[in-house]
């Protein structure tokens, strides 16, 4: 699983930007810092899956192997005071705790439960901890839920699609489907513990029809879907990409999210290239020029950047620091955190020079990466990002233009 998390109408995975009246705007630039807002940690660093296409357990770093397969107590209180350390330093309001893995749920609810609260006691008072868990929603349990529901924490499932066919490549280690387990979670949190339910992360695969995706996993009824592109760069690309491939897929799915009339679930990469089309601050890691904020604690407490840009080459995401030793604010100086946080200058010049920056922002950091020219590349996605913009855009300026037909009675 990457690190990424669902988001949803309360933050979760990634705070939604706070759009009234600028805040929530923070311009990017050279030498600036900005705090640390999600922190994810890895409450568990194995799975009970094997998906055949996982770029953390399959893909070109192989450190979580030396790492030991569960936090302990040492490692998660000491993340805890940490993160009271950085919010009191910087007078955070609110921040994101997401409990990611591996498979966090092998942790144990009780385990992420207390972990939670440790973090919530911690925090200065008037800052609030938006917790989630990152599961494969095999392990999810009434009583599991029940846990976590009292202890404040949502649950965002990954999952390819909302059908048996789409999972298929989502299989335990003995070649299992893990689909009939995900499926009974997803129900399970949608009919017991809606307000627990975070929404669905998927990874796009254009082999699957746009459309059929996109309403089987609406049938699971997220509260919002957050849609990601399968990581890839210039040296390792993407699968089965051609053309615009990808751009296509999308375009089609927001077609289908769009007409619905009515907000049938949040998608956050279509809400996000909306809101970014309209001047309006945005804060995801696949588009825009907002500066990142993420940072991951691994399991034997090592202080990491986030996981998908283990699939640009081994140890990418490697900072040095750990929670025992360092702070966050030392992981803020780290080159690799500060490029981030550096907006458009940190770019290639093709995307300092591209009429689609703002909303674009070069697109996800780790699909950038070519080796020996490191990450200052356009996207690999390119092409697919330029399609998918242009389409929002002009479906954004159909509906603002004025209906050209005569009205009823009405001059023409
Ligand atoms: S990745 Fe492509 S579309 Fe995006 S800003 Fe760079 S040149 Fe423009």
């Amino acid at each position: 699983m990457s690190a990424e998390a669902v988001t949803g109408p309360a933050p979760a995975g990634f705070p939604a930007p706070d759009r009234r009246a600028g805040k929530g705007v923070r311009r990017a630039g050279p030498g600036i810092r900005f705090p640390f807002r999600q922190f994810i940690v890895k409450a568990h660093g194995r799975c009970n899956l094997a998906c055949t296409y996982c770029y953390l357990y399959e893909g070109p770093d192989s450190g979580w192997r030396s790492r030991p397969a569960a936090a302990s107590a040492e490692v998660l209180g000491r993340t805890a005071a940490r993160i009271a350390e950085h919010a009191r330093a910087h007078a955070l309001e609110r921040l994101s705790l997401v409990l990611h893995g591996g498979e966090p749920l092998l942790a144990g609810a009780a385990t992420l439960a207390r972990f939670t609260t440790e973090v919530r006691e911690r925090v200065p008072s008037g800052c609030a901890v938006h917790a989630v868990v990152q599961t494969n929603g095999t392990l999810l349990t009434e009583d599991r839920l029940t846990v976590l529901a009292d202890a404040g924490v949502r649950v965002g499932i990954s999952l390819d699609g909302g059908t048996a066919a789409h999972n298929r490549r989502r299989v335990d280690h003995a070649g299992r489907p893990s689909w009939p387990a995900a499926a009974r979670g997803a129900r399970l949190v949608a009919a017991r513990f809606p307000a627990s339910y975070a929404g669905l992360l998927t990874v796009v695969d254009p082999a699957l029809d746009p459309v059929q995706t996109y309403e089987s996993l609406l049938a699971l009824r997220p509260p919002a879907l957050h849609l990601l592109l399968p990581h890839g760069n210039w040296t390792t690309p993407p699968p089965g990409r051609t053309g615009t491939r990808y751009g296509d897929w999308l375009c089609a799915a927001f077609d289908r999210w769009w007409a619905a009339g009515r907000r049938e679930t949040r998608v956050r990469l279509f809400e996000e290239c909306v809101a970014l089309l309209l001047g309006l601050p945005a804060a995801t890691e696949a588009l825009g020029l907002a500066p990142f904020d993420a940072v991951v604690v691994e399991t034997d407490g090592s202080i990491e950047q986030v996981d998908s840009l283990k699939s640009a080459y081994p140890g990418a995401a490697s900072t040095g620091l750990d929670v025992f030793r360092h702070t966050f604010d030392e992981a803020l100086g780290h080159p690799g955190v500060a490029a981030r946080q550096e907006g458009a200058a940190a770019l290639a010049g093709q995307c300092r020079a591209c009429p689609l920056l703002r909303v674009c922002g070069g697109g996800h950091y780790a699909h950038r990466y070519r080796a020996g020219h490191g990450f200052r590349n356009p996207s690999v996605y390119c092409a697919d990002l330029q399609r998918f913009i242009r389409h929002v855009a002009d479906r954004l300026a159909g509906a603002a233009a004025p209906d050209p037909s005569p009205r009823e009675g009405g001059a023409p």
